[in-house]
């Protein structure tokens, strides 16, 4: 049906107390067209073809119409932004429009991104430019194909508006095409959801949503989940999933660069994909985020110490509706030891071997000081792995993966040391070559949505021509399979996008 003229609640911003969402509707655009979708979500949706390509898809996932049964609303929720607690901030330009039940009768949950403002906009516009939508699209389903825990997305729409933003790299407000992307996943509760009833002392409205949480989106708990035991197995559970994923980013190589806990999943799914970027040359200390350039708070290396303190903060949040705080501590112990194992696995997998020893550890971090002082291309050293004759291990396998040629020649000495010490653990597991290869390939991609491949989709975009998204989007369907004809994407990141502001740096909100 179409949208009445009249939201049944405005979007005048608010705080909005004791409730944990508003009803809002999307905010109609000019002209939405939809400019690609991911095949999977659709089929998980029961959607066809012939009905995505229907101008009533478009019509409602650009935000003009709903379909019966849709009762779009924002969420509420808070957060620590930076370090700091930045009170309520809810879906600013995010309206979820329903549920839809999959075929397993597993739940999907259709969220509008860059719909229009909301009771949560405070000063923005509720607005997405179709930069960071493209981002946000293919990366969602880019970390699926890879196997990472993440929140999904169905289609991009562009609106036929143009948006204002302050373009960071030359400071004047140009203005862009704007878009909106429907993501999708089991729930888009956050930490910041439990955080902010907690903030201002409503009990009620926390244990309310703790009981919803633990009833819709962990029902393998069972029993009643106001009992202390079903509780503290819950939180325990939450603090797993978020180590498991954030080991996961680290074995690809993926810095989410925005780490606050509005947006930290309490399904440990990435959520929130704003100024992320992917390693190129190794580099623990690399933020693609220009507002964290100065702290590198959420630098690559930094991630899972970031994760533990926001699972900590989501622990302060339930300590009123826990009463004590033993099932917390040990709910954040578990974090510790399954991000340890995580870690350990990581290790095992990249390097190919059965299991991770205590000196493997040692053999890996050796290996991340050499990559990066000799600025080595993450995603290439790893995949070269598989490459290396034991027999007679070289350099050559890696040949492509060096971006300086002088660092290169002075740690050839470095590497090959290293590679004798590899190669003597690698074969002490024995394996055979072609099951050493499968377990390599398996762990490290061979493709990734490095920050200048995006970057030149969207140059593309911008001038008309979507093609470069749906390569891409084809392309990161197979991460872990070499696809003939299609090296160019696997090369490390040409020269010319080393410094080009949009291709390695990027702000938060676009
Ligand atoms: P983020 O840094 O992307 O997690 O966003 C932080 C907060 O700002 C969230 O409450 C967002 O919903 C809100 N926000 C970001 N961009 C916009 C926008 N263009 N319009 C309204 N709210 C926004
Ligand atoms: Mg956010
Ligand atoms: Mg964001």
């Amino acid at each position: 049906r179409d949208l009445p003229g009249d939201p049944e609640t405005g979007t005048q911003r608010r705080q909005v107390h004791r409730a944990l969402y508003s009803r809002v509707h999307p905010t109609p655009v000019a002209a939405p067209r939809l400019v690609a979708y991911s095949r999977e979500m659709a089929d998980a949706l029961g959607l066809d073809a012939a009905y995505l390509a229907s101008p009533e898809f478009a019509q409602v996932f650009g935000g003009n119409a709903l379909l019966d049964g849709m009762e779009p609303y924002a969420a509420n929720y808070g957060g620590h932004q930076f370090g700091v607690w930045a009170g309520q901030l809810g879906d600013g330009r995010a309206i979820t429009l329903g549920e839809v039940l999959g075929a397993a009768g597993e739940r999907w949950e259709l969220q509008l991104k860059g719909a229009g403002p909301t009771p949560y906009a405070r000063m923005a516009d509720g607005r997405a430019v179709l930069r960071s939508s493209i981002r946000e699209f293919l990366c969602s389903e880019a970390m699926h194909h890879l196997g990472v825990p993440t929140t999904r997305a169905l289609s991009l729409v562009t609106t036929g508006e143009q948006v204002v933003r302050d373009m960071f790299y030359d400071g004047n407000p140009v203005p862009e095409p704007g878009a909106v992307v429907c993501r999708v996943a089991p729930s888009f509760i956050r930490f910041g959801s439990f955080q902010l009833p907690s903030s201002r002392g409503d009990v009620a409205l926390l244990n309310e949503l703790i009981d919803f949480t633990i009833r819709r989106d962990f029902p393998e708990l069972g029993g009643d989940p106001g009992s202390p035991e079903v509780r503290a197995e819950w939180f325990g559970q939450v603090c797993e999933r978020t180590a498991r994923t954030v080991a996961a980013w680290m074995r690809v190589g993926f810095v989410h660069g925005v780490m606050n806990t509005d947006n930290m999943s309490i399904l440990g799914l990435t959520i929130d994909y704003g100024p992320y970027g992917w390693i190129d040359d190794f580099d623990l200390d690399w933020t693609p985020n220009t507002t964290d350039a100065q702290g590198r708070r959420y630098r690559f290396g930094n991630q899972p110490q970031i994760a533990y303190w926001n699972v900590a903060q989501l622990a302060n949040a339930l300590v009123p509706a826990f009463g004590d705080t033993e099932a917390l501590e040990s709910g954040l112990e578990r974090f510790v030891t399954t991000y340890t194992a995580a870690d350990r696995d990581n290790v095992a997998r990249k390097l190919g071997l059965i299991a991770c020893r205590d000196d493997d550890l040692e053999l890996m971090h050796a290996l991340y000081a050499l990559l990066h002082s000799a600025e080595v291309d993450m995603t290439l050293f790893f995949r070269g792995l598989a490459d290396l004759d034991l027999a007679a291990p070289s350099l050559a396998p890696f040949a492509e993966a060096f971006y300086d040629e002088r660092k290169r020649e002075a740690a050839v000495g470095p590497f090959n040391e290293w590679l004798s010490r590899y190669v003597a653990r690698a074969r002490e597991d024995g394996t055979p070559h072609a099951e050493r290869c499968a377990r390599l390939h398996a762990a490290n991609p061979r493709y990734v949505l490095r920050n200048y491949l995006a970057q030149q989709a969207i140059d593309r975009a911008e001038a008309g021509d979507y093609a470069g998204i749906h390569e891409l989007l084809d392309l990161l369907r197979r991460p872990y399979d070499e696809q003939p004809g299609r090296e160019r994407f696997a090369q490390r990141r040409p020269d010319w996008a080393r410094n080009r502001a949009g291709c390695s740096m990027l702000s938060c909100s676009s």
